[in-house]
């Protein structure tokens, strides 16, 4: 237990993304910084980095990694003329390379709250009034209080459980045991088509387990531009994921060693029978007990935090980042800058956030990316727009690599030229974005793209033969009036 000091200058609740990168930044501005936070994991130990390092994104991306060299040695080493006997799986190395990569980070944390002289609590802490928190030890001991100048909420998400599917964690998972699977199920259905539940099926997908797919809703990832969303369903469906929009999913019960999913959509009542049953249909706000009624933090209807444009609360010295608050989506890029924002504000500098240049990514394979505006909202707003695409099978490192599926999409004002959003599905699509985002950031034109120089051959020139659209003739493109080629090749 670490000494208590009477009082802080701030004390951050929660040691995800958004908590430990605020809590980092507090102490090297000179802040005395507390970082209180409940999290255990699977052995029941205390772990900094929260659902983000232990159970979301950083843990499922490593066991895509893994999922993708596995999918390649089966299906992409022919091509090289590369013959590899036999190939097998050990999903629980797998996965016991994943604990051991994500114990590592989370240890990495820790090292740096100790360098940086952050009082560390693994406890859960309630606001009672602005300014003093009650601490509820995990190991037990009697409860205290903590006081703060400051106090930063960054108590992160949750999945929200459905009453009809209740998550055995053995049989019906929700996504924090779905990347602890250590056996392949044979038949795997995924509730809910949104990030969680496509990231899920792309690595189950692929480790070779049959993977139906169950939307509620009728249209497919209605968050990115349109154009992307059909490219992805279609790239999603070659490569054997079941996608079924749609289809509302009523109830789920382990039956035998099986798992009986009733869901209805437009033709009527199904039943499936499956091996496993991923529950991946939203998450929630951390929010519930984190505050005393007396406290009067102010809520929305669904448990988010209501802040203003500097991430204060309606309690004096109270702020909200990340997840939990009603500015922004549920990223951990969207947290970190939050955490670093609020940090600096705090000590009296003066920042901002852009939340118009936020990037998005799915880590699917492929991935999807993107930043500002899509095509059917600026359509919506009756912008006039341009728009320029260029596929990744027309660069030489996508035909080199055999990634190439996907494209780049660049949407920029008809008029003034100017950059307003850029889409992108394909292989490092995550990577690829972040010149995207410095583009918008520094508010380039379309012709900015077009005159920049881009290495050749990387996959970056489709996204500058993208930009070049509007400046025609493109180097690699042949004239409309070609004959179309007599050979196309695509993976
Ligand atoms: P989501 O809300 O994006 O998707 C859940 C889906 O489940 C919805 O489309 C919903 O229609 C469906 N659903 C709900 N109940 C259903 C039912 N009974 N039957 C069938 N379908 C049902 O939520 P998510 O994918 O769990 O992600 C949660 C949050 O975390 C999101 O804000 C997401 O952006 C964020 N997140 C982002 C990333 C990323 O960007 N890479 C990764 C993880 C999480």
């Amino acid at each position: 237990m670490p000494k208590i000091s009477p009082t802080y200058d701030v004390i951050v609740i929660g040691a995800g993304p958004a908590g430990y990168s605020s809590a980092i930044r507090c102490a090297q501005l000179g802040l005395k910084t507390a970082c209180v936070d409940n999290w255990r994991n699977k052995k029941g130990q205390r772990i900094l980095g929260g659902s983000h390092l232990n159970s979301g994104c950083v843990a499922s991306i490593t066991l895509l990694e893994s999922a993708r060299l596995y999918h390649s040695v089966n299906h992409e080493l022919k091509k090289h003329g590369i013959h590899v006997d036999t190939i097998s799986v050990d999903i629980a190395a797998m996965i016991q390379r994943k604990d051991a990569i994500i114990d590592a980070l989370g240890h990495k944390i820790t090292d740096l709250f100790n360098q940086y002289k952050i009082d560390s609590f693994h406890a859960t802490a309630k606001l009672v009034k602005p300014r003093q928190l009650h601490l509820t030890p995990i190991d037990g001991s009697e409860p205290y209080r903590l006081d703060g100048k400051h106090i930063i909420l960054a108590t992160g998400s949750s999945p929200i459980p459905l009453p009809y599917a209740k998550v055995d964690n053995e049989f019906i998972v929700d996504s924090f045991a779905a990347l602890n699977m250590t056996t392949l199920p044979k038949k795997l259905a995924i509730i809910g088509a949104g990030a969680i539940g496509l990231e899920l099926a792309s690595i189950w997908n692929r480790l070779g387990a049959e993977t139906i797919l169950l939307e509620a809703q009728e249209s497919f990832l209605p968050l990115p531009d349109q154009q992307i969303s059909r490219e992805a369903y279609r790239i999603y469906s070659q490569q054997g994921m079941d996608l079924r929009l749609g289809a509302r999913v009523t109830a789920a019960k382990k039956t035998g060693k099986k798992v009986v999913v009733e869901y209805q959509d437009q033709e009527g009542s199904h039943t499936l029978r499956v091996d496993r049953l991923i529950v991946a249909s939203g998450r929630k706000p951390n929010t519930e007990n984190l505050a005393a009624p007396e406290a009067n933090l102010l809520l929305d209807e669904n448990g988010y935090v209501h802040v203003d444009e500097n991430c204060r609360t309606n309690l004096p010295g109270v702020y909200a980042i990340g997840d939990i608050s009603l500015l922004g989506p549920m990223l951990a890029h969207k947290g970190i800058e939050e955490g670093v924002f609020v940090a600096e504000q705090i000590a009296g500098q003066h920042t901002a956030i852009h939340y118009d240049t936020l990037p998005s990514v799915i880590y699917t394979h492929p991935e999807i990316a993107w930043v500002g505006q899509t095509e059917q909202a600026l359509r919506a707003m009756g912008e006039p727009i341009k728009i320029g695409i260029f596929p990744f099978s027309g660069t030489a490192r996508a035909q080199a690599s055999g990634r190439t599926q996907g494209m780049v999409k660049i949407i920029a004002h008809a008029d003034s030229d100017a950059l307003l959003g850029v889409h992108i599905i394909g292989s490092k699509a995550s990577e690829l974005i972040a010149e995207a985002v410095l583009a918008m950031e520094f508010s380039a034109s379309s012709e900015d793209l077009a005159r920049t120089i881009h290495a050749h051959p990387t996959r970056s020139e489709a996204f500058h033969e993208a930009a070049l659209t509007f400046k025609k003739p493109m180097p690699h493109v042949p004239p409309s009036d070609a004959a179309p080629p007599k050979t196309s090749k695509t993976d």
